[in-house]
């Protein structure tokens, strides 16, 4: 991985061998190019192959005028094989029993190429802030968390944009930006993970955004998955 025997991308040999390369690498780095998505790794050097290397060189390596087009050895393909190796995880500095919680975080550490620090899961008493009592982090069914290297906005927007990648059809999720004004203990992202039975789709919700918003918890949006 990382090294391609001749250039792909627009007006390139566009061997099948060297785009699955670039296609793959391009994926890894998805995260990276909101609002793009995961791109098909098919070896056909497509229209979607092409400008996701463009986007990719315009914003990530802030080429003026990006050529589209992947050659060996240089500048474009090192930056996508950079941290090629690193996997990314989550970390749990508390319990969460719900196994599919753990997937989902898994899958949000891997598509948006950053950790995942749970700093709450499982809770068997209530928060002492206003009607939380049916708070999914008591029926251990939600994990409150960070990423490394983005905001919890950021956070909660790269997980909507790319949640036909992060999460899975047929299952409601509760997703909440607790920002700066929150009632909780801090600002953090919240993903819950709701009994079956309720609507299914990923439930967005903001709460303490501003100082209005605190402790109320309007869904913004609900993003249909559909697998
Ligand atoms: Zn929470």
């Amino acid at each position: 991985m990382g090294t391609i025997s001749a250039s792909v991308g627009q007006g390139g040999a566009n061997r099948h061998v060297d785009v699955i390369t670039v296609q793959t690498l391009i994926n890894r780095n998805i995260g990276r190019l909101t609002p793009l998505r995961l791109i098909k790794v098919d070896g056909r050097c497509g229209e979607h192959t092409i400008l996701a290397i463009k986007e990719f060189q315009t914003r990530i390596l802030g080429m003026p005028k990006a050529d589209g087009r992947v050659d060996p050895g240089g500048r474009t393909l090192a930056k996508l094989s950079e941290n090629e190796s690193k996997a990314f995880r989550v970390y749990y500095s508390h319990a969460v029993s719900d196994d599919h919680l753990h997937a989902v975080l898994l899958r949000a550490a891997q598509v948006l190429r950053a950790d995942v620090r749970v700093t709450s899961g499982d809770r068997d008493k209530a928060l002492k802030v206003g009607g939380k009592n049916r708070s999914l982090h008591l029926q251990h069914r939600a994990a409150d968390f960070h990423m490394t290297s983005l905001t919890d906005a950021m956070v909660f927007r790269n997980l909507q944009t790319h949640g036909q990648d992060i999460f899975f059809p047929g299952i409601a999720y509760e997703l909440i930006h607790h920002g700066p004004y929150t009632e909780t203990m801090g600002e953090h992202v919240h993903l819950g993970h709701y009994p079956v039975g309720r609507l299914t789709g990923v439930h967005c919700k903001e709460e303490g955004l501003t100082e209005a918003g605190k402790g109320h918890y309007p869904t913004v949006r609900v993003i249909n998955i559909t697998g």
